[in-house]
């Protein structure tokens, strides 16, 4: 069985990933597809709506040290003051089934990542503007001013990151965008080294019914 492939997304927040993961999981499901989102452990308190263990593994500051401590993390980092890491153990299980997995980290994960499995597809979503970045922000509801300056004061910093992902997707428009993520999905399957276990049962099915 051939491994699933790792995919990373960053963006600086309110760039609008969370609404394109959506999307593409909405989209994976219909089609059956397999890849899974990859739930991060993080010292941040859950916002209203989110979920332990769907949005994140909710824990403190002693727990995440000691995940740390044994190695537990592909990645980790400090994003806005909390912590952030992603289940080394849980992401390498799917791959290895063969199941694609999704990271939505911040670009200091993603150098780590990248670091220690180059063949990772990362990719960079862009807001088309301060001003778009600045108005979701603000929009969305979910901070207040100043965590909202300061996310801003960040952005910039994350957005010069851009040169280390191989793909950039610009969210002006969310299906456009939306098509743009998918397309990549789908470009990435249809390796040949994907598809060898495919093929190889198209061929036997030929040599059963071709007489030799
Ligand atoms: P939020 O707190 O808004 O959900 O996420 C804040 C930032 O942390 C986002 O840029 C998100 O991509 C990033 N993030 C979420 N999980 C991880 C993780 O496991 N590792 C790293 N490095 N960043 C993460």
């Amino acid at each position: 069985m051939e491994s699933g492939d790792l995919f990373i997304l960053s963006a600086p927040s309110g760039a609008g990933k969370t609404t394109l993961i959506q999307r593409m999981f909405d989209q994976e499901r219909a089609d059956g597809a397999r890849m899974v989102f990859s739930v991060s452990h993080t010292t941040r308190a859950p916002r209203m709506g989110e979920v332990d263990g769907r949005d994140y593994h909710f824990v403190d500051g002693d727990t995440f040290r000691e995940l740390v401590a044994a190695d537990g993390f592909l990645e980790w980092a400090e994003v806005h003051g909390n912590l952030y890491g992603t289940s080394r153990q849980a992401v390498e299980e799917q791959l290895e089934a063969g199941v694609d997995v999704m990271l939505d980290i911040d670009v200091q994960g993603a150098e780590q990542v990248l670091a220690r499995r180059p063949d990772a597809v990362s990719i960079f979503v862009l807001p088309p503007s301060y001003q778009a970045l600045r108005d979701r922000l603000t929009r969305r509801g979910l901070d207040d001013e100043a965590t909202i300056e300061r996310r801003l004061a960040v952005s910039l910093s994350e957005i010069e990151c851009y040169e280390q992902y191989q793909y950039v997707i610009v969210n002006e428009d969310v299906d456009k965008a939306s098509a743009a993520l998918a397309a990549i999905v789908v470009e990435k399957r249809h390796r040949l080294v994907r598809m060898r276990d495919r093929v190889k049962s198209v061929l036997e099915a030929f040599d059963s019914k071709i007489p030799g």
